[in-house]
């Protein structure tokens, strides 16, 4: 009998111990966490390691930057200036309303500041001390700093693939810029650029999205917790990240008129191109439409802290979707893609 008792309490420390031991590894990590962050920053600043994320040569071609007809909104892909420097302010506001807390801005690229949203991007070739934030752009938890690899947002924002598809139409460099201040009717350029801009206004929905981890004050799911129990794991960061897109377009539904609809065609271009590549279809193409779609999807299994960016696409398309009325591609289409990924190892 006593023995049975003295077993009990063994096995009752031993979970007390385990736990104690779980929470110290868990304060312990993310303290090395916040320091590798800190100290990023800091050699960032101080050695001028930052970038602003790369935007299309045919808009820098063009004269949209200066005196084009946007100028009152400054030009796609910058978020200091425009529609996603707009679509920023009013993510501060909610944000701070969600927190609790009076937060004064977004810096972006400067000293790190308590009281804004701190968002930094980087060149992973030009910054190699950053290499942990490399092919991601990351909530870090840390003293609300997202960090963005500018290489990979760029590289999803597929602007260099429409790029090619304008330019194929494009004879040469004259007529591009003639097109570009006088369009008349070009429809090649009417089809063309609202694909290049709504690319980079995909930016805007990236960035979004992290400031919604920041809003709802989301804790990166740790190795442990996905070991411990994987089920629960993934169904917390499925919430996170339907949390992260609602944010997105809450924000999105008060941003300048067209913000929503833009990032919208950005990202429907986007999941077609990743769809194109999963399936090895000739030249990044979809022969069909996405709703004519039918075949199985192949996509490698996730790993890093966000699904694969097909299935990234598709969530957000799900979320905006019933924002966007009468467009195209309805919400089932995307539910109906989701149905058709097999994962593959
Ligand atoms: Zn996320």
């Amino acid at each position: 009998m006593i023995c049975k008792m003295m077993k009990k309490r063994l096995a009752f420390w031993i979970h007390i111990l385990a736990l104690i031991i779980l929470v110290l590894i868990a304060k312990l990590s993310k303290l090395k966490n916040d320091n590798n962050i800190q100290s990023i920053v800091k050699y960032g600043n101080t050695h001028n390691k930052w970038v602003l994320p790369k935007v299309s040569e045919i808009l820098k071609q063009s004269r949209f930057e200066e005196t084009g007809p946007i100028d009152n909104y400054g030009w796609p892909g910058n978020p200091k200036k425009g529609f996603c420097a707009d679509a920023l302010k009013i993510a501060v506001r909610h944000a701070s309303e969600l927190r609790g807390i009076k937060l004064s801005g977004v810096n972006i690229n400067g000293e790190m500041s308590i009281d804004q949203i701190n968002i930094y991007f980087f060149d992973p070739d030009q910054f190699s001390e950053a290499r942990n934030f490399e092919g991601n752009c990351t909530y870090t938890a840390f003293s609300n700093t997202i960090i963005c690899d500018q290489s990979f947002l760029y590289q999803f924002q597929d602007i260099d693939f429409i790029e090619k598809h304008l330019k194929d139409y494009l004879l040469k460099e004259e007529e591009l810029e003639d097109l570009l201040t006088n369009p008349r009717g070009d429809l090649r350029i009417t089809i063309g650029m609202p694909s290049l801009i709504s690319a980079h206004h995909v930016l805007i929905w990236a960035l979004l999205h992290e400031i919604g981890h920041f809003a709802y004050d989301h804790k990166p799911i740790s190795k442990f917790e996905s070991l411990l129990a994987p089920e629960t794991a993934n169904q917390k960061s499925r919430e996170m990240e339907k949390e992260a897109d609602e944010f997105a377009l809450t924000v999105l539904k008060e941003s300048s008129k067209g913000t929503l609809t833009s990032v919208y065609i950005g990202l429907q271009n986007i999941l077609a191109e990743q769809i194109a590549l999963a399936v090895g279809a000739p030249g990044s193409k979809l022969p069909v439409q996405l709703y004519e779609f039918k075949d199985d999807i192949p996509l490698k299994q996730p790993i890093g802290t966000h699904p694969p960016l097909l299935i990234r696409c598709l969530n957000a398309l799900i979320v905006f979707e019933p924002e966007i009325p009468n467009y195209l591609v309805k919400g089932s289409v995307y539910k109906k893609l989701k149905e058709q990924i097999k994962y593959i190892k």
